[in-house]
């Protein structure tokens, strides 16, 4: 508020106001004269004379000062249209001029305290939520312009770094990490929410989230709020994990080909051997073969949750089809198998995971299929393939778990068929890799169908 004892004494209207009213005293003075000298012998008309020239300068003078009065009366109802109901003021019995602009900005000042009441203590509240969010926390304009963040935030990502507290920080001064900024910036750009998982950030992991929050008050600006989750404990436990299965799948694989190739090596002599030993040799072989299949699915399950990055590249579906088909048929020489191939979009991806993907899933279709002939329809169109086949379908309850790790089906057809229960594992892994979908639909008796969505 003004204080009144410190505002200077307005000389300038003071001198303004009393010009009006001295140059209405000289104009008076030199008509009295005039009219005296002009018209000596008759008093009633010099006095007739000078009333009406007074009257006349009088409504003159009135009239210049209401124009610029009458803007100031506007104003006042413009700014009273914008005030709340319980706050405008009854300008219609207000009697004199100045105390009603000096009620009208005693009120427009009261009103302006109040919001500044409200928007100081909403901004307190937004920083206490900010606050008591668990991970670091920061909110930026649409110029990528730091305008809040949490203690959290300001302790892993700021401290020790030569930026201003608050205000209008640039982001990428906080950050020079590419894909982050990119991230920030696409959320901007598609008003939509981006995640990035486990992404590293110095020696830390974090699933970052950023949601665009849009305030229809504020026009086409809004603000970004990211979310920063680390993850780094769960992630170095999974990569050690994964690292662990490698590792040992892959020390396991060099002693297990070693021992195929001896029991491969006393059968192709099993004329040699007495009779009781060929059938422990035949299981050894059969069982080193299921040994060496188990831990090949586990390495590549382990290549692709860690160390893999995709090589994508558009894929001629038909040609992808049928070289798979021809290295099953030469697999499984004595089912007969007919492939018919529908729709032949081209796909989007790293060539060698999917033809694992298609590879898995056409081996079931023919593994399990007891029919005569294993049918499989395949079709590609637009982000979405199908297959489709002919074989004993799969029950609703095992259907929830297929995708599963080690699962298998436990009906008697399915034990008869070698199998880990990693392949659709594999499957689902690699098509979560490109961002895809994988659906499986069955009817027992009939057949199964896998739908993927493979996004470009
Ligand atoms: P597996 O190595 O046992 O084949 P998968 O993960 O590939 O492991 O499959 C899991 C289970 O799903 C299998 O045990 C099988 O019973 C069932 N399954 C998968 N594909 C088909 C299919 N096309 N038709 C019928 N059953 C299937």
């Amino acid at each position: 508020m003004a204080n009144k004892n410190h505002s200077p004494f307005p000389w300038h209207y003071f001198v303004r106001s009393i010009r009006g009213r001295i140059s209405l005293v000289v104009i008076s003075c030199l008509l009295t004269f005039t009219v005296c000298t002009a018209f000596e012998h008759n008093r009633f008309t010099k006095v007739l004379i000078i009333i009406v020239a007074l009257a006349v300068f009088s409504i003159i003078q009135g009239a210049i000062r209401i124009i610029p009065f009458r803007k100031t009366l506007a104003k006042i109802d413009e700014i009273q249209v914008q005030l709340p109901h319980n706050k405008k003021l009854n300008i219609i019995y207000q009697k004199n001029e100045w105390i009603l602009i000096q009620e009208m900005l005693k009120l427009t000042e009261k009103y302006i305290r109040e919001q500044n009441e409200y928007i100081t203590a909403q901004e307190l509240q937004s920083h206490l939520i900010l606050e008591s969010i668990a991970d670091p926390v920061l909110i930026i304009d649409n110029y990528l312009n730091c305008k809040q963040y949490n203690s959290l935030f300001q302790k892993k990502f700021i401290q020790g770094k030569k930026i201003k507290l608050f205000n209008d920080e640039k982001l990428w001064k906080i950050f020079e990490d590419p894909t982050l900024l990119e991230s920030f910036e696409s959320a901007k750009e598609k008003r939509d929410v981006i995640r990035l998982h486990g992404h590293s950030i110095g020696s830390e992991y974090f699933d970052i989230t950023i949601t665009p929050i849009i305030d229809e008050h504020e026009g086409s600006s809004f603000k970004l709020l990211g979310i920063f989750h680390n993850v780094t404990d769960s992630k170095l436990t999974e990569k050690m994990r994964v690292d662990f299965v490698a590792n040992v799948s892959h020390e396991i694989r060099t002693p297990l080909t070693s021992i195929k190739g001896f029991a491969q090596l006393l059968l192709a002599q099993k004329d040699n051997c007495p009779p009781t030993i060929v059938p422990a040799l035949e299981r050894i072989n059969y069982n080193t073969e299921r040994l060496k299949d188990l831990f090949d699915n586990l390495l590549k399950l382990s290549v692709i949750e860690s160390r893999y990055a995709l090589d994508k590249e558009e894929l001629d579906f038909t040609k992808l089809v049928n070289s798979i088909k021809a290295s099953l048929a030469a697999k499984y020489q004595k089912i007969k198998i007919q492939v018919d191939i529908t729709e032949t979009d081209p796909v989007f991806g790293d060539k060698k995971l999917l033809e694992q993907v298609f590879t898995n899933l056409m081996d079931n279709s023919i593994k399990y299929n007891k029919n005569q002939l294993a049918h499989l329809k395949l079709s590609s169109h637009a982000d979405k393939i199908t297959i489709e086949d002919n074989g004993p379908g799969i029950s609703e309850n095992d259907l929830k778990r297929i995708f599963e790790r080690f699962y298998r089906v436990q009906n008697l057809s399915s034990q008869q068929v070698e199998g880990t229960g990693l392949g659709l594992s594999i499957v689902k892994h690699i098509i979560n890799k490109h961002n895809g979908m994988i659906e499986v639909e069955s009817k027992i008796g009939e057949g199964t169908k896998f739908t993927i969505n493979l996004p470009r």
